[in-house]
C-alpha cells in the first residue's frame, strides 16, 4: 500500500495508474477508522481498479477548537486496517499541504446548510465542502464514497459536485452499526462503557419514531416521547427531525413514506453523536 503526504507525489502516482480501463475510487475520512469506513473501502474496491483513502482531520470543518483537539487519532491502526482491507493508497496531507492561507474560502448552500447540523455547527458544511473540493481536485476520482451516517453531508456534497461540475459519481453507503444498534463513529472511542450503553437511546429513538409514524402517530407527539427516552438515558437531545430524503426540507407529517428520513443528534457526556433512519427501506 502506498502512503503519500505530498500532493505532488499522490498526483504522480495517480497519473501512472490512470488508463482507459482504470477507474479510481476515493474514500475521504478523518481517520480513527472503524468497520463503517471499511465498508466504504469494500464498496470502492468492488467498483474500481484502484482505491485511495484520504485521512485528514480538517480544521476548517470544526466550529469548536476543543472538538478538534479531542478528535481521536489512531494513525498506526488506520494503516494496519487499510492494508488488511487491500486499499491501494493512502493520502495523509498535513495542514500546510491543504491550506495556503489563514482565511479559508467559504461556501454558502442556502437553506441546506442552515438546518440540522448546520444550525448547531455553524460553518461546518462550508469547511466540509472546501476540503472535499480540494480532495476532488487533487485526486480526480471516478467514484467517491460517503456514509449514509452523515446524511446531510451527502446532500451538501451532491450539490457541490453538481455546482462545480465535478465529473465524479457519488456513492452513499449504508450505516454500519454495533450489535446494539449504535451507529459506528470515530467519536465512539471517547465514550466510557456506561456512555456507550446509554448512547443506544439515539438508535432506539429513531426506531420508535419510525414505527409510530408508520402507525399514524403525529410527529410532535412522538418528539415528546423521544425527549423522555433520551432523558432516561441521560442523552441530551439536540434535534429530532423528519425530512425529505432528496431536498432535506423538514416535514411535520408523513405524506409519502419512501421520501422521508428521520435524523437525530444528541450529546452523551461530552461526545456529540448523530444518526438517521429511512422511514421505509429501499
Ligand atoms: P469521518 O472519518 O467520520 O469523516 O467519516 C468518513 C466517511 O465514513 C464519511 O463519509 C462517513 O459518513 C462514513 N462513515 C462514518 N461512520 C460510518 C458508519 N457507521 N457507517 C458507514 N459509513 C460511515
Amino acid at each position: 500500500m502506498h502512503i503519500f503526504s505530498q500532493i505532488g507525489h499522490v498526483k504522480a502516482y495517480l497519473k501512472e495508474q490512470r488508463s482507459s480501463q482504470s477507474s479510481i475510487g476515493l474514500v475521504p475520512t478523518m481517520g480513527a477508522l472503524h468497520a463503517g469506513h471499511m465498508s466504504l473501502i469494500r464498496a470502492s474496491k468492488s467498483e474500481n481498479t484502484r482505491t485511495i483513502c484520504s485521512i485528514y482531520v480538517n480544521p476548517a470543518q470544526f466550529n469548536n477548537a476543543e472538538d478538534l483537539n479531542k478528535y481521536p487519532r489512531t494513525p498506526d491502526e488506520d494503516i494496519r486496517l487499510l492494508r488488511e482491507a487491500g486499499c491501494d493508497a493512502v493520502f495523509r496531507p498535513g495542514d500546510q499541504d491543504m491550506y495556503s492561507y489563514n482565511h479559508p474560502l467559504t461556501f454558502d448552500f442556502g437553506a441546506l446548510d442552515k438546518i440540522l447540523e448546520g444550525e448547531f455547527r455553524p460553518g461546518h458544511f462550508s469547511g466540509v465542502a472546501l476540503v472535499v473540493s480540494k480532495l476532488f481536485h487533487i485526486i480526480q476520482p471516478d467514484h467517491a464514497y460517503f456514509g449514509q451516517k452523515d446524511f446531510q453531508q451527502f446532500r451538501i456534497i451532491t450539490r457541490l459536485t453538481e455546482e462545480l461540475k465535478f465529473d465524479i459519481t457519488l456513492v452513499s453507503v449504508p450505516i454500519v452499526r454495533e450489535a446494539n444498534g449504535l451507529a459506528m463513529s470515530s467519536r465512539n472511542i471517547r465514550l466510557t462503557e456506561a456512555e456507550r450503553a446509554r448512547a443506544v437511546a439515539l438508535h432506539r429513538s429513531l426506531i420508535l419514531t419510525r414505527d409510530k409514524l408508520l402507525q399514524g402517530e403525529k410527529f410532535p407527539d412522538i418528539t415528546k416521547e423521544v425527549a423522555s427516552l433520551c432523558n432516561q438515558h441521560q442523552v441530551k437531545l439536540e434535534y429530532l427531525a423528519l425530512a425529505d430524503r432528496e431536498t432535506l426540507v423538514l416535514q411535520e407529517m408523513v405524506t409519502d413514506p419512501v421520501r422521508l428520513v428521520i435524523l437525530i443528534a444528541g450529546w452523551v457526556g461530552d461526545v456529540r453523536l448523530i444518526d438517521n433512519l429511512f422511514l421505509t427501506e429501499d
